[in-house]
């Protein structure tokens, strides 16, 4: 496969964005370095890269393009309300109808703000969670993330009753102190810390279903006992919906799993491919951002024309009978034939799916946290990658991501990736 072209602009783009990347997801250093992949266009399931190659993406803008590149409707969407100015600063119907929607979709979502990104919902959320509550602290999961504000780059602490530390450059000890991080899946280290840290945790932080070591679904009661402990303890419960809103049904996690968080964030799909956030949750909590009360949260771009009729527009698709029962259909396929492919060689390795996003793990291991995540190889997955990509299968450059099907995806095309599973699978079982 010829990239040449993405070779030398990625060294014109080293010279002047650094890294090369907007985003550290996009580096293939992960993966064994080299140029990532430009791409020219997005259409349905497929990129054309600006070399001319064709690939079968599923990276979906790491979870946004549900609806596959270039839906019809949405662009349609964007052109309407680029037509009509991109920007007012002042409030828009597109505004009230998008909140509406989003509150039918998710009931615990009483009252809701648009942002403009995941970073800035769960940031906020946060913020919020204190003004109520009064207390400083919140307790988070390993290898979730909350996007790249301060509070949530904090590592773990050694245990439930140890302080985090700061887990970038930048973040300081005063401010990873404020986090103690516990095992998912983990309700005994959660009660722990709750009880080490009693009244000065203001909030719990969960992604109920995990999508960023993998997808790993919360273990029966897992999430029952988050609600119990935390409310407890007088603490509220956030969950970071950023990935999963609209992901797996239409609505929330939450509306899978029958449990309700206090407030929730959200991001990605409902923005439609534009840049969103939005956080909600209970009236008497959400009572507490200005301009009502003494939260502070704003935004010049929050609730644009163009990402909220982008958002009603998905949303719009993802109403259509039969979406979620094919993206469903589509990963149970995918899922069947990587097992097959799995059970015939000797690579170690297992998947986690739910409905049309699943991660492959090269351990032979169940992977239900980040410690077990953790233990997936990252050699033989760059390896898988690299043979993928050759074959014009685009995956996400890291052996945490998941699999994103969207409703452009064919079984042709998960026939085409099998295919080449099962390429790649062979001969990195001559190459050992
Ligand atoms: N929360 C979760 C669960 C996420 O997956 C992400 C992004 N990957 C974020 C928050 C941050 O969202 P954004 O990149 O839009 O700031």
């Amino acid at each position: 496969m010829n990239t040449a072209t993405s070779e030398r602009l990625y060294k014109e783009a080293e010279e002047h964005i650094v890294g090369g990347v907007n985003s550290p997801s996009r580096s293939y250093r992960a993966v064994g370095g080299g140029a990532p992949i430009f791409m020219e266009k997005g259409e349905g399931a497929y990129f054309y890269d600006v070399d001319g190659n064709k690939y079968i993406d599923y990276l979906g803008a790491y979870g946004p393009i549900i609806t596959g590149h270039a839906h019809p409707h949405i662009t349609q969407a964007i052109q309407k309300a680029a037509e009509n100015g991109v920007l007012f600063g002042t409030p828009t119907k597109l505004e009230n109808q998008f909140a509406k929607m989003l509150k039918e979709a998710i009931p615990s979502l009483e009252k809701v703000r648009f942002v403009n990104s995941g970073t800035e919902a769960v940031m906020t959320t946060i913020r919020v969670a204190r003004a109520y509550t009064g207390r400083d602290k919140i307790i988070k999961f390993s290898g979730c993330y909350h996007g790249h504000s301060d509070l949530v780059l904090v590592a773990a602490g050694s245990g439930p009753a140890t302080l985090g530390s700061p887990d970038s450059a930048g973040v300081t000890k005063n401010i990873a102190s404020e986090v103690i991080t516990v095992p998912f899946n983990d309700s005994e280290s959660l009660k722990q810390a709750l009880e080490t840290w009693g009244e000065d945790v203001a909030a719990v932080l969960v992604e109920p279903i995990v999508g960023n070591f993998g997808i790993v679904e919360p273990k029966a009661g897992f999430l029952e006992s988050v609600n119990e402990l935390a409310h407890a303890n007088g603490s509220l419960v956030i969950y970071d919906e950023v990935i999963t809103a609209f992901r797996f049904m239409y609505g929330g996690a939450q509306n899978l799993l029958g449990v309700t968080p206090d407030m929730t964030a959200m991001g990605k799909i409902i923005g439609g491919g534009l840049p969103i956030g939005a956080y909600g949750g209970r009236v008497d909590i959400m009572e507490k951002v200005a301009p009502l009360g003494p939260a502070y949260q704003a935004g010049t771009m929050a609730g644009n024309p163009a990402s909220m009729n982008a958002g009603i527009a998905c949303l719009e698709v993802l109403q259509q009978d039969g979406v979620y029962e094919h993206l469903d259909l589509l990963g149970k396929k995918l899922e069947d034939g990587l097992r097959e492919i799995i059970s015939s060689h000797s690579i170690p390795a297992t998947i986690n799916r739910l409905k049309g996003a699943l991660t492959l793990f090269f351990t032979s291991h169940k992977v239900s946290n980040y410690e077990e995540a953790e233990q997936s190889d990252g050699k033989l997955f760059a390896r898988f990658f690299q043979k993928m990509l050759q074959q014009g299968i685009h995956l996400a450059p890291s052996k945490y991501e998941a699999w994103f099907l969207t409703i452009a995806h064919t079984e042709k095309d998960i026939d085409e990736t099998l295919l080449a599973a099962k390429r790649a699978f062979s001969e990195m079982e001559e190459e050992v």
